[in-house]
């Protein structure tokens, strides 16, 4: 029931992106008509007097298009860079979806034996300047995707950063507007996590459904409203403490810890966290020598579901 479930909502989905790229060739060619044709008239008058040049722009003279296949051509490459476009978004948002089942629930860590071995890296409190620009560094030269727990006042402040995180193919999940260990009702809570959600979602397109609590509280109203929106409230099976302990003692932390399917817990903001980059390099090249897969929490979460779904099948 589940696998036919899940090829229907496949299928849906499928539909709806091709859809969804059939309106969309359909606006830019529209538009791009409108645009190049009237280009392509200007093309052939003579062309104004040229204003003396104060400063040097590199930049080259935009290439005026002279004839119909120049104009299909142009369209043809507007359309597929558009598609890219398309494909890039629609990608940026399926890496933060998480599989149905998990959505309501709290958990610390997937279950996965020892042949499906990998881990989830995740970072919280940022966007942050410096350290989540360098993070991202690392983790793109070891080709790893991650998860990172934003404080909507911090992305309102670094969107762009935001947008650079999201870009890169990582997962996103919601860690409070305002980071704060007290307690909430239930319009409290909903200010610090509805108003983070839509700012996500307005600067980089993803609607999350991932909640992290500010300090692993799960008993001061953040989690139990996140859980009645149906949030997965996700904690973490190995703590770095990075915030508060030496790069050798850091790494050994997430060492001793490590395990399938685990979800290990650093911080790339709200604080100094050249430790933190410091020792990533490290942690990323143990961890893989000893075996593990880098994934994202959504990944972790698909892989755990899967294995089940195999499990159960072949218990059939
Ligand atoms: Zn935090």
């Amino acid at each position: 029931m589940k696998e036919i479930n899940d090829v229907t909502n496949i299928k849906r989905l499928l539909r709806r992106r091709k859809k969804l790229i059939v309106a969309f060739l359909a606006a830019a060619g529209s538009f791009l008509l409108g645009v190049t044709l009237p280009m392509n008239l200007r093309a052939n008058q003579p062309a104004p007097p040229r204003q003396p040049q104060v400063l040097a722009v590199s930049s080259p003279e935009p290439k005026l298009i002279s004839n119909v296949s120049g104009i299909a051509g142009a369209i043809a490459h507007r359309v597929e860079v558009s598609q890219q476009a398309l494909a890039q978004q629609q990608e940026t948002r399926f890496q933060s979806s998480l599989p149905s089942q998990f959505k309501g629930t709290m958990l610390r860590q997937a279950k996965l034996d020892e042949q499906h071995k990998a881990i989830a890296l995740t970072f919280d409190d940022g966007p942050w300047p410096t350290t989540t620009r360098q993070i991202l560094e690392i983790l793109k030269k070891n080709n790893i995707k991650a998860t990172f727990f934003w404080v909507g006042r911090y992305l309102q402040t670094y969107p762009e950063l935001g947008k650079q995180v999201a870009s890169a193919g990582h997962a996103i999940g919601n860690h409070t507007w305002n980071h704060q260990y007290i307690k909430y009702n239930e319009d409290g809570a909903a200010r610090e996590i509805d108003r983070t959600s839509s700012l996500i979602e307005e600067v980089t397109g993803v609607k999350t459904s991932m909640f992290r609590p500010p300090g692993g509280i799960l008993n001061n109203g953040l989690a139990a409203y996140a859980q009645k929106k149906n949030y997965a409230v996700i904690m973490w099976s190995a703590d770095s403490l990075d915030w508060r302990t030496a790069t050798q003692s850091l790494m050994d932390n997430v060492m001793r810890q490590a395990n399938s399917g685990g979800i290990v817990l650093m911080h790339d903001g709200g604080g100094n966290r050249s430790r933190t980059v410091q020792a990533l390099p490290d942690i990323i090249a143990k961890l893989r020598k000893e075996g593990y897969k880098f994934v994202t929490v959504p990944e972790l979460l698909r892989m755990q579901e899967q294995v089940l779904n195999k499990q159960e099948t072949a218990q059939k």
